[in-house]
C-alpha cells in the first residue's frame, strides 16, 4: 500500500540546531551562538521552568484543569468568551486547527510570499489549495490591504503576517479591517501575531471582538521563550468558535505545557527584559551590519547580503555573495543565522535578535563574512 499523492507537499526547514551543527562542525555547542529560528535567547521565563519541575509528578493524569485554567487565563487577558480561545500545539497547531475547521477539500488559502512556509503545508494536509500575494522588496515589503486584494479571488482563509517573518514589515489595524470588509462573507483573515509582544501595533483581537471574520494568532514560542514545549492559541469570532469542540484532538496540550503558559503568564518581567534586549539588538543591527537591513517590528531582522540578480549579465557565476554562502560561512565561525531561501529570498539573511555579547559577535562574524 502507499500513502495518497504527496508530491504536492513540501517538507519544512526549520533553522538547524546546536547539537547538529556542532556535530558537522566539530565544534564545541557552547561556542555556537543559535540565532536562525527566533527563539528567546534569554531562555523560558523562570517561572515556567519552576512550574515545569513542579508538576513533573502529576503526568500519569490527562491535562484537565490546567487547560482549562489557562483557556479561561487568556479568555480574562483578552477580553473575549473562552470558548474563543483555541489551544493548540504550538501556534502551527492552531493553523492546523483552523484548517480543519474551515477548509472544505479543493478551497484555497491565500499566503504571502515571502513568508511563512505552514500555512501553505497545513492547507495542502486538508485537502486545500494555495494562492499567493507577493509583498515586494522594492517597496519595502509594505503590508496594505490593497496588495493582498490585487491577488485575491475568494480564497477560504487570508494568511496575513504582522510583524511578518522574514521581513519584519506589519500590517496596521485599519489595513485588516479594509480588508476583512472588502473580501467575500466565506473569508477569514487570520492574522498571525506570532511576533505582537515585540511591535508598536495594536493586537486584531479588537476586530476579532467585533466582526466574524478575523481571527488571531498568538504564541508562547517566541517573546515566552517557550518554542520547546509548543504552545499557541487562536482567538476566533465567537459565532463559530463552537467548532474547537468538534475538530480539536482530546487533549492536545500537556500538563507541562498548560502549566508552564500558565506560569509564563505571570512572568512580566521576562517579557519586560525580552522585549528590552530585543529593540536594543534590532537597533544595533541597523546600525552596524555592513548590509542593507529593513526595519522590523520582530525578534529578528532581515538583512540583504547577496545580489539579487544572482550572476552578471554575461552569465559567469556572481562574485556577491548568497545568503547561503553567507550563512555557511558564518557557521563556520560559530554564528548560526537563517539562510532566506526557502522563503523565496535567497539574497537574504534572517538574523535573530539577542543580548549585546551575541550581537557583537554575529556582527564581527558576518561582517567579516559579507565584506570578504
Ligand atoms: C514561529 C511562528 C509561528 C508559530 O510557531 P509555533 O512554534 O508553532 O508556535 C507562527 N507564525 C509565524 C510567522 C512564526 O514565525
Amino acid at each position: 500500500m502507499e500513502p495518497r499523492d504527496l508530491s504536492d507537499h513540501s517538507v519544512y526547514r526549520a533553522g538547524r540546531g546546536i547539537e547538529e551543527v556542532a556535530r558537522d562542525l566539530g565544534l564545541d555547542p557552547d561556542d555556537l551562538v543559535k540565532l536562525s529560528s527566533n527563539e528567546n535567547v534569554l531562555g523560558p521565563s523562570p517561572k515556567a521552568a519552576a512550574a515545569i519541575r513542579e508538576h513533573a509528578d502529576s503526568v500519569h493524569l490527562y491535562p484537565k484543569s490546567s487547560h482549562t485554567d489557562l483557556i479561561e487565563r487568556l479568555a480574562d487577558d483578552w477580553n473575549v468568551a473562552s470558548e474563543q480561545v483555541w489551544l493548540a500545539n504550538g501556534g502551527d497547531g492552531v493553523l492546523d486547527c483552523l484548517s480543519r475547521a474551515l477548509i472544505r477539500p479543493g478551497e484555497r488559502v491565500l499566503v504571502p510570499r515571502p513568508g511563512f512556509a505552514y500555512y501553505a503545508m497545513s492547507a495542502r494536509y486538508h485537502h486545500g489549495e494555495v494562492a499567493t500575494y507577493c509583498l515586494s522588496k522594492a517597496d519595502d515589503f509594505v503590508q496594505t490591504a490593497d496588495r493582498v486584494l490585487d491577488a485575491y479571488d475568494g480564497e477560504r482563509i487570508v494568511a496575513v503576517t504582522s510583524p511578518h517573518n522574514p521581513t519584519g514589515s506589519v500590517m496596521p489595524l485599519d489595513e485588516v479591517e479594509r480588508l476583512a470588509d472588502e473580501t467575500g462573507e466565506d473569508t477569514l483573515i487570520l492574522v498571525d501575531e506570532a511576533y505582537g509582544e515585540f511591535a508598536d501595533v495594536e493586537s486584531a483581537v479588537d476586530l476579532v471582538r467585533e466582526r466574524d471574520d478575523v481571527a488571531v494568532l498568538r504564541t508562547f514560542s517566541k517573546a515566552y521563550g517557550l518554542a520547546g514545549m509548543r504552545l499557541g492559541y487562536g482567538l476566533v469570532p465567537e459565532d463559530w468558535a463552537d467548532a474547537y469542540a468538534r475538530i480539536h484532538t482530546p487533549f492536545d496540550t500537556g500538563e507541562l505545557t498548560c502549566r508552564a503558559g500558565l506560569a509564563a503568564l505571570d512572568d512580566d518581567e521576562h517579557i519586560e527584559k525580552t522585549v528590552a534586549m530585543v529593540e536594543d539588538a534590532r537597533e544595533y543591527l541597523y546600525e552596524n551590519l555592513d548590509a542593507r537591513t529593513w526595519e522590523s517590528q520582530g525578534n529578528f531582522v532581515l538583512a540583504e547580503v547577496g545580489d539579487s540578480e544572482g550572476g552578471s549579465p554575461a552569465g559567469e557565476r556572481s562574485q556577491t555573495a548568497s545568503g547561503e554562502a553567507v550563512t555557511d560561512a558564518a557557521q563556520r565561525e560559530g554564528i548560526i543565522v537563517r539562510d532566506c531561501s526557502s522563503f523565496g529570498l535567497p539574497e537574504c539573511i534572517r538574523i535573530t535578535c539577542g543580548t549585546p555579547e551575541q550581537m557583537e559577535r554575529a556582527v564581527e562574524v558576518l561582517n567579516e563574512v559579507i565584506d570578504a
